[in-house]
């Protein structure tokens, strides 16, 4: 595998060897010195044009952790700012020659472009409301970690999932793993014709209870062009998760960044049953494996083991 654009991509197998990968860099992550030499000498390019907390950060730690250069860019105050397209954008930074290019940009397909204009591996850090799939990734990684195994988990993604790329590649990435998946939403913010992904869908948070596990999603209003819900007020008190509705047994996941009081109520945010943080942590040793597997081998410095502690290489696969 050269890029990771979608998680439509990965078989089972492949996603599960992402997964085996990535619980080996926790013992890494858990070290007093977080570093291997794994990608020393390679350079990764981190190209966002659109806001980002967690995957920014998280793909920075992956990078670093391996050992790899990181550059940094951000549209804003950079030479798009000026009219530079994106192709001569990435045209200007090969130039520095990276290993791979991170990509987060507003608009679908545009990793799968970005891919046909480098020899850099690709990866799609969010495109659009296409897809996320390293963020699919680390929601497998967090609850195969928890539950064990996904397969026959009934799991309800509830929210505005009509303009959430985590929705898309999170509904695929579960059922692929074994998971039953119901998409709950305002009919506004339910994409017609989803159930072809091979979902349900409900438009009242009624048979929640069933489920094992309530991913919430933001009301992603960058992406909204007309208004899809009569009030905020009125959403919250027809599909927030808040105490009365999450129960004792249920895990509540979310991608970040909350809007408390909206999706989430503040009490379950802070409850045990959220693993919200842990998925954050999962996203650099799930980020880290994403690089291992797309690079490691495939240039001058595949890993050297660090001698004093042990080590991923015993365990390496042709990538
Ligand atoms: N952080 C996720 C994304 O980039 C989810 C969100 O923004 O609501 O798609």
């Amino acid at each position: 595998m050269s890029n990771l654009l979608s998680i439509a991509d990965l078989s089972r197998k492949e996603i599960e060897r992402f997964l085996d990968r990535a619980e080996s860099f926790a013992e890494v992550s858990g070290r007093e010195i977080k570093k291997v030499p794994t990608l020393r000498g390679r350079r990764v390019l981190n190209l966002f044009y659109e806001a980002s907390t967690r995957t920014r950060s998280s793909f920075e730690l992956a990078a670093k952790t391996l050992s790899a250069e990181v550059i940094n860019f951000a549209a804003s105050g950079s030479s798009v700012e000026k009219g530079e397209s994106l192709k001569d954008t990435v045209q200007t930074m090969s130039a520095y020659d990276p290993a791979a290019i991170v990509i987060r940009h507003p608009h679908a397909g545009a990793a799968a472009l970005v891919a046909g204009w480098t020899s850099a591996a690709v990866i799609n850090a969010g495109d659009g409301k296409r897809e996320h799939p390293t963020q699919a990734l680390l929601d497998v990684y967090t609850l195969r970690r928890r539950l064990g195994a996904l397969d026959g988990a009934k799991i309800w993604i509830v929210g505005d999932v009509m303009h959430s790329r985590v929705a898309r590649s999170n509904i695929i990435a579960f059922q692929a793993m074994g998971a039953e998946v119901t998409v709950c939403g305002p009919p506004t913010l339910i994409p017609r014709g989803v159930e072809a992904l091979g979902c349900s869908v409900a438009y009242s948070l009624d048979g929640v209870s069933d489920a094992d596990v309530i991913y919430s999603l933001r009301m992603q209003n960058e992406r909204m062009t007309e208004s899809y819900i009569p009030s905020l007020r009125e959403y919250a008190r027809c599909f927030q998760i808040d105490g009365r509705r999450l129960t004792p047994r249920q895990i509540l996941m979310h991608p970040g960044p909350v809007n408390r009081g909206v999706e989430l109520s503040a009490e379950v945010i802070d409850s045990p049953q959220a693993v919200i943080t842990e998925q954050v942590k999962a996203g650099v040793v799930v980020r880290m494996a994403v690089l291992y597997e797309l690079l490691a081998g495939s240039g001058p410095s595949a890993i050297t083991p660090d001698p004093s502690q042990p080590s991923v290489a015993s365990e390496r696969q042709p990538a």
